[in-house]
């Protein structure tokens, strides 16, 4: 065991960013601490089996392994093997399922008639809203010129209202940018080469991840309190919350982060797949989770499942921080701390909260193998090597 004193860094946070830079660092020889308030390793990612019927839930909701990056896909093979689980959206408007994303076969069904991808497209082309001289400003903007007002009203607008409780035109437009549009009748969500769920679950990722005798791992710590006791520390790299890290000086960025409602059922399928989602507003819940589906080569109870409906929420202070909500005033907000930040000569904040950045697993992951070329350089003297220099894209 090391203490805090002959750590050569400390990692705040054992998520998907902070375990890959522990672990690099690891790597190159340096003993690392890595600390998280929480009980567990993993960050949102954490996920155990439910003692009722035996099915691993994700207990800060699903989450889908997916990439493109090739150096991401082998890096975290190193830890885990994966299922061939590729995830095919639906999503209930007006007492009908879709396909979502929005593809060929959501547009046939919504407009009531097999179209071609031509016929399709000239049909969007006419329903698109594009601002005149100027990009789209904002969600609904960029929805609206994407797929035009029928298909943004069915299936995006309550939908975001209820996930985000934020006016579309106050929301960034890069959010829906994550949802393709198709035409074709490609129903997978993401495009990605590499999808997948790890076979053993997530915490073994963690597990082997963190490992090596020069990583130490301590949970249930809140590095805020450790840090006012160790005034000489180490380098640390922070992937906490940034607002939390300064207190809220400069006034609370806007975080959302999700209720749970968890149900076990007396059926063997709830919903014939892992997730549904409920486009319309009147129904208060986003989307369903039925976990069996993400494992279909487990063996599980033939006659229970379980099912998590999500609420989305604003986060207070108390809350897991799940999405940054990045409006205007957020951002003005942001730009404050992040000028405190580089003045923090022995922190780097990093990850999804650190960053306050809506990353996905895969680009924490391949920021942190990214980032830790940088780290090393800056406070370990060794120049990231040149086959490293060309860092993974998200
Ligand atoms: N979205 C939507 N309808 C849906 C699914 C997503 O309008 O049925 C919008 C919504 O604004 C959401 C964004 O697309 O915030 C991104 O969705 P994604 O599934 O990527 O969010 P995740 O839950 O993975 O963070």
């Amino acid at each position: 065991m090391h203490t805090l004193e002959r750590a050569d860094l400390i990692v705040v946070g054992a998520g998907f960013y902070g375990a890959t830079i522990a672990e690099r660092a690891a790597a190159d020889g340096l003993r690392v601490l890595v600390v998280d308030r929480r009980p567990h390793a993993a960050g949102n990612a954490f996920s155990e089996p439910d003692p009722a019927t035996g099915i691993e839930v994700h207990r800060y909701g699903p989450h889908l392994f997916h990439t493109s990056s090739e150096a991401v896909w082998h890096y975290l093979g190193r830890f885990t093997a994966f299922n061939d689980f590729v995830y095919f959206g639906r999503t209930v408007h007006a007492g009908q399922s879709y396909s979502l994303p929005v593809n060929l076969s959501t547009i046939c069904q919504f407009f009531g008639r097999h179209m071609a991808p031509d016929a399709a497209r000239a049909l969007i082309e006419g329903q698109r809203e594009v601002p005149a001289g100027r990009e789209p400003a904002n969600l609904e903007e960029k929805a609206l010129s994407l797929i035009g007002r029928p298909l943004y009203e069915a299936f995006i607008r309550g939908y975001t209202m209820k996930q985000w409780q934020t006016d579309p035109r106050l929301l960034p437009p890069g959010v829906i940018t994550r949802l393709p549009v198709r035409f074709t009748f490609d129903g997978r969500y993401f495009s990605d080469r590499f999808q997948g769920q790890p076979l053993d679950g997530y915490p073994a990722i963690f597990a082997r991840m963190l490992a090596s005798p020069l990583i130490e791992l301590r949970l249930g710590i809140d590095w805020l309190d450790l840090r006012r006791m160790a005034p000489a520390a180490p380098p640390v790299v922070y992937t906490g919350a940034i607002d939390r890290y300064f207190d809220y000086a400069e006034g609370e960025l806007g975080w959302r982060t999700t209720g749970f409602d968890t149900e076990v059922l007396p059926t063997g399928d709830f919903q014939g797949t892992a997730i549904v989602n409920y486009a319309d507003p009147e129904v208060a819940f986003t989307r369903i989770t039925e976990y069996r589906h993400l494992h279909p080569e487990r063996a599980h109870p033939p006659d229970r499942t379980i099912i998590v409906r999500e609420y989305p929420r604003f986060a207070g202070r108390h809350d897991e921080p799940f999405y940054p909500i990045d409006r205007p005033e957020d951002r003005q907000v942001l730009a404050r701390y992040r000028v405190r930040a580089a003045r923090e000569q022995r922190v780097w904040f990093g990850g999804r909260l650190g960053t306050y950045t809506y990353l996905d697993m895969h680009q924490a992951i391949a920021l942190a193998l990214r980032d830790w070329g940088t780290i090393r350089a800056r406070w370990f003297g060794h120049p990231a090597a040149p086959n490293e220099a060309a860092a993974p894209t998200a």
